[in-house]
């Protein structure tokens, strides 16, 4: 499967649990790609990649490693959100590797380095097989059906404001804005105050700030 085919899946794993959050369905995302950063050895050139590929990211030890560093991030919650986290950040780096057993025209080195014996679902189909392109489909489209369930998008990674702001967009407008009254639902960052997407200025972290706010 393509990465952003892994990515759509991690997050739609990480979306599952009633108490889902950003923290939670990032780690998920990343551990859905991070299997992927042994492609990296195509730096080294074409042999290198050769020898290493489907390697040093995709194996069990490092999986154990990855869980191990995000453990942290989720000590300090009730145990059975911790176990969410783990059986879930586990399932999203299974999904890698299982995934690409069938999918990525390779065998997966599932023990390495202390084994050199490559695993598979036979036959392996192709990266370019017409299924991966159709999988790239569904799993890049999933992240923003299940809005629909809980108001949430991947953009929530990039800043959970912009989310808010993309997801506002979407809905009912029942505020007026604080300058010239037209139907709005985003607020000043800084005072709360209704602002339309005329009179609310977006800075680089899309914050919100009304004309008042917004001059000094
Ligand atoms: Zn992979
Ligand atoms: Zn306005
Ligand atoms: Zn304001």
């Amino acid at each position: 499967m393509y990465g952003q085919t892994h990515a759509g899946l991690g997050w739609a794993i990480g979306m599952l649990p009633p108490t889902s959050d950003r923290r939670l369905r990032a780690w998920c995302t990343i551990a859905a790609v991070v299997p992927d950063y042994d492609a990296g050895a195509m730096l080294f050139g074409m042999d290198a990649y050769v020898r290493l590929h489907h390697k040093p990211g995709h194996n069990v030890y490092f999986g154990l490693l990855f869980l191990l560093a995000a453990y942290p991030f989720f000590h300090g919650r009730p145990l059975k959100q911790r176990w969410t986290a783990i059986v879930l950040i586990s399932l999203a780096l299974a999904s890698h590797l299982l995934t690409d057993m069938k999918l990525s025209g390779w065998e997966v080195y599932l023990f390495w380095p202390f084994s050199e014996r490559g695993y598979g679902f036979q036959p392996i189909l192709a990266l370019g097989h017409p299924i991966n392109l159709w999988l790239a489909g569904v799993f890049m489209t999933l992240p923003w059906l299940l809005a629909l369930w809980k108001p949430v998008t991947p953009l929530e990674l990039v800043s959970p404001r912009l989310d808010r702001i993309f997801l506002n967009a979407f809905r009912k407008k029942s505020l007026a804005c604080s300058t010239c009254g037209t139907s709005c639902n985003n607020r000043c960052d800084t005072c709360e105050r209704p602002a339309c997407m005329k009179h609310g200025r977006l800075d680089w972290k899309f914050r919100i700030a009304c004309p008042a706010c917004a001059s000094p």
